[in-house]
């Protein structure tokens, strides 16, 4: 035999009983947005490459060293499995003129592809919800979304989940912080590691997002570009605040929080759970004004924010918060070959009805025997088998016995009837 062939390290099979908890939180999800008024928005998963080295930033992590970048072998094109979802939703924005009547509320859940080391909570194919509000440069927008994450976090049940914020400012802010940093940083210049010394001049902001232990008294004592936002950029992370602070939403103001793409600006936010180890932050987010013009649009100010799915499904599971599974109300055992016609009209009509049913599946020989057919009724969960015996069947009837209840067996009308009889098992 040949070598079995394994799935690409770092990208993970999603399979059931694990997909139902999965499809759980995605209707959660899709509850969410329906009641915010986001819509769902699905863009491919390969994008031309300068997509996101222009939309990202070319010195970032993602670009950097995380991207999966092939060449179309078929015309030479550059192209990269989306890293992350913002990019090709915008695009798609200003590909089709979307905000040609005003803003748009978006949302999206799909894989994201990055060349990470794989280990808790971070993969090579991992998954997103992502919202993007479009068109909208008020802070009420800013808090919006952050309160949708946290409505997110009720309806789940997930107590615990801290917020962080801070301000980016505008891009002229910045650079007068960056300058501020630089020289900062060049006086330390012996504390830096190979890391920093290499962003120094390039992107020196994100050397505060280090991960460096070493550095973190450093990074500490850096200025903070809090203190050089104009009046502006301050009111607006006021009245973002304001909202949070009204809503009883408590969050800390994290000066170093700068997010992982140059993207952004003013307001910037994480969600954070202590409970993951190094991989706390399940959802992450900002503003993002000057990304429309950056890739080639009319500028349109916008913000957003992108979860990870793993890592929240990883913290439902472990504070007990995963959903039971949802076993079939009914299992049809057939014991005979020639009663399979009728059960099956009898399992169709139930289905229509909206009983789920799982019908017994025989091999190349026949059903198997009555023994074996219980057996795999009780372990599919189903709260009652029907028998198709030949003999009720004769009588029009198919009997209802309850694997789950302590009720007593019963038969009812197999044909004729079958959507009381539906109802009456559903209410049973
Ligand atoms: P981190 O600092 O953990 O690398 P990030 O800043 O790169 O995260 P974002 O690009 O903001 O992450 O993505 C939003 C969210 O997607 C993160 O908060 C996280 O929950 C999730 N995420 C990011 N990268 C991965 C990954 N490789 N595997 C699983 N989830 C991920
Ligand atoms: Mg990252």
């Amino acid at each position: 035999m040949a070598d079995p062939i394994q799935a690409v390290k770092g990208m993970n099979d999603i399979l059931p009983p694990e997909s139902g908890r999965w499809e759980w939180f995605e209707d959660k999800v899709r509850a969410l947005m329906r009641r915010y008024g986001y819509q769902n928005v699905r863009v491919p998963i390969v994008e031309p490459t300068p997509l996101f080295v222009r939309g990202l930033g070319e010195v970032t992590d993602i670009v950097e060293k995380e991207m999966y970048s092939f060449v179309d072998s078929m015309n030479g094109d550059p192209l990269t499995l989306r890293p992350e979802g913002t990019a090709g939703v915008v695009r798609a924005a200003i590909e089709h003129s979307m905000l040609y009547e005003g803003g748009k509320r978006l949302f999206y859940i799909g894989p994201m592809f990055r060349h990470e080391k794989p280990q808790r909570g971070r993969y090579r194919q991992f998954h997103q919800v992502g919202v993007e509000a479009l068109g909208h440069g008020g802070p009420d927008v800013d808090a919006e979304v952050i309160l949708m994450a946290r409505t997110l976090w009720r309806d789940l049940g997930l107590a615990d989940v801290r917020l962080e914020i801070n301000s980016l400012g505008q891009p002229d802010e910045r650079r007068a912080h960056r300058q501020a940093l630089i020289d900062y940083l060049q006086a330390h210049q012996d504390q830096l590691d190979a890391d920093a010394k290499r962003r120094l001049h390039s992107n020196p902001l994100r050397i505060l997002d280090t991960k460096n232990p070493a550095m973190q008294a450093l990074v500490d004592g850096a200025p903070q570009l809090m203190n050089c936002l104009g009046e502006a950029s301050l009111r607006h992370f006021d009245a973002v605040r304001a909202v949070l602070d009204a809503m009883g939403q408590p969050y800390r103001i994290n000066p170093r929080l700068v997010r992982g793409m140059d993207y952004y600006n003013l307001t910037v936010f994480e969600w954070v759970t202590d409970k993951l180890g190094a991989q706390g932050t399940i959802c992450g987010g900002g503003r993002y004004d000057g990304l429309f013009e950056l890739i080639g649009g009319k500028p349109a100010p916008a913000v957003g924010w992108g979860m990870g799915i793993e890592r929240v499904l990883d913290l439902l599971q472990q504070e007990g918060l995963a959903p039971p599974p949802v076993p079939p109300v009914a299992y049809a055992i057939v014991p005979d070959a020639a009663a399979l016609p009728r059960a099956v009209v009898c399992a169709e009509a139930l289905r229509s009805a909206g009983v789920s049913v799982l019908l017994h599946a025989g091999g190349k020989d026949g059903p198997g025997s009555m023994k074996s057919q219980f057996k795999k009724a009780d372990a599919s969960g189903a709260r009652y088998a029907l028998v198709f015996g030949a003999d009720e069947l004769a009588r029009g009837e198919v009997s209802v016995k309850p694997l789950r209840d302590a009720a007593a067996a019963q038969t009812a009308r197999a044909l004729g009837a079958e959507a009381t009889w539906a109802a009456e098992l559903l209410h049973a």
